[in-house]
């Protein structure tokens, strides 16, 4: 027997998945690349495999190499020398990482704080765990903001305040922020943690864009600011560094308190982390400072962001200019679609956006993702007027996808 819920009503990545759409359809859906991992960390990943001891099981804890190379790369953004025995745990990607913190830390009924628009998996991740999620709104830019960014959607410290009670164990904090781009600046990151500290709550700074940020703007780890390391977990993610997604890798930062629990639930989860990829990604990490590797690849994805806005701008309809991540949210509220439209079961008895967003992948031919999907059910309305986009694309694919989307006008 399922358990009730919306937890487990068919996902979004699966009804808006390609296997369900037509095959010339251009998938801006999902967020994974359609180009692989760079071929100096692919090459160390055959080699991992053609040696014996990667074939087989790694320490729960993470291969000592990519370890050694997390504290090498990531040591100086953290200021300090991390503990490669107590500090760094690497997980089967960022979702099995948040999954296993929820494992080890939430006793039932524990309330956990998400702002709304949340990434979807937190809301199972959490519920599976005991836990309740609670929503504090990011308030969308007001009508008045022609060009808004993702800088116009702003938290009310207050509404923060209200919504902790004597429940609250942990809140998660995600920036850069899936689905608005939202780069969250360091006076609101202050002000979460002067809270997170007078009420003792644990912190999940889900930082997997990290090496996505433009226009200058200044990514701020909530772990470094006074006091906070002690009570975050920063949560990181190969498959968007290295354009791995399906590698499942990706790795905790944080101190001995969480990540020593943390490891003996994932070791009951998942006993580890696949050994060649991890291999992989630690070649990845030693070389990308020499190679000037993130700093390439974020302009390659300025470029790729500029080629979708632009074709939003060509058709006058508003969307928020992400200043993180490679997601674009597009305002499909007056895009018209025939209501008797032969729409799927999955896609019928859901928000306007799944039906706005079904109707451009098949009749226009370029998909992307609901958004009131990043809603709870009670405010999934707020969330129907945006269509996510993805441009984790080559740019002759997001070329072709903006010409087709002209035919929107
Ligand atoms: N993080 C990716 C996205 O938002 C993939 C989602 C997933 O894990 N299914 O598109």
């Amino acid at each position: 027997r399922l358990k009730e819920g919306r937890a487990l009503v068919q996902d979004v990545w699966s009804i808006f998945n390609a296997a369900n759409l037509p095959s010339d359809c251009i998938n801006l859906g999902q967020g994974y690349m359609n180009f692989g991992p760079p071929q100096w960390v692919t090459e160390a990943a055959e080699e991992a495999l053609k040696a014996v001891a990667p074939n087989h099981y790694s320490h729960p804890k993470g291969r000592i190499r990519l370890r050694e190379a997390i504290n090498n790369f990531y040591g100086p953004q953290f200021n300090r020398n991390l503990d490669v025995e107590s500090e760094i745990l690497v997980t089967s990607g960022a979702n099995e990482g948040q999954y296993a913190v929820f494992t080890a830390f939430l006793e039932q009924g524990d309330e956990v704080i998400m702002f709304e628009p949340f990434f979807d998996q937190y809301l199972p991740s959490v519920t599976f765990n005991g836990g309740k999620p609670i929503y504090v709104p990011l308030h969308p830019p007001p009508e008045s903001v022609k060009k808004p960014t993702s800088d116009d959607w702003t938290i009310d410290i207050n509404e923060l305040r209200r919504a902790i009670t004597s429940r609250t164990k942990m809140i998660i904090v995600n920036t850069p922020h899936n689905p608005v781009g939202k780069v969250f600046r360091k006076e609101e990151l202050e002000q979460i943690a002067l809270l997170a500290e007078e009420f003792n709550l644990l912190v999940m700074a889900d930082e997997v864009y990290d090496c996505l940020v433009f226009d200058g703007k200044e990514h701020v780890r909530i772990a470094n600011l006074p006091g906070m390391w002690d009570r975050t977990v920063t949560v990181l993610s190969a498959g968007k560094a290295f354009a791995a997604t399906g590698w499942r890798v990706g790795w905790l930062i944080g101190p001995k308190s969480i990540i020593q629990p943390t490891l003996a639930a994932t070791t009951r989860i998942v006993f580890c982390t696949n050994s060649p990829l991890q291999e992989a990604a630690a070649a990845g990490l030693e070389q990308v400072k020499e190679r000037k590797f993130f700093e390439k690849q974020r302009e390659e994805y300025n470029e790729r962001r500029a080629i979708l806005t632009e074709a939003f701008d060509k058709l006058g309809l508003k969307y928020i200019l992400p200043e993180g991540s490679y997601f674009v949210l597009l305002d499909v509220s007056k895009v018209k679609f025939p209501e008797d439209y032969p729409f799927p079961p999955s896609v019928v008895g859901r928000g306007r956006d799944f039906r706005a967003g079904w109707f451009i992948a098949m009749e226009i031919g370029v998909s992307s993702i609901p958004v009131s999907e990043f809603y709870c059910e009670e405010h999934a309305t707020i969330g129907e007027a945006y269509a996510r986009f993805a441009f984790c694309k080559d740019t002759d694919t997001l070329k072709r996808a903006a010409e087709r989307l002209q035919k929107l006008k």
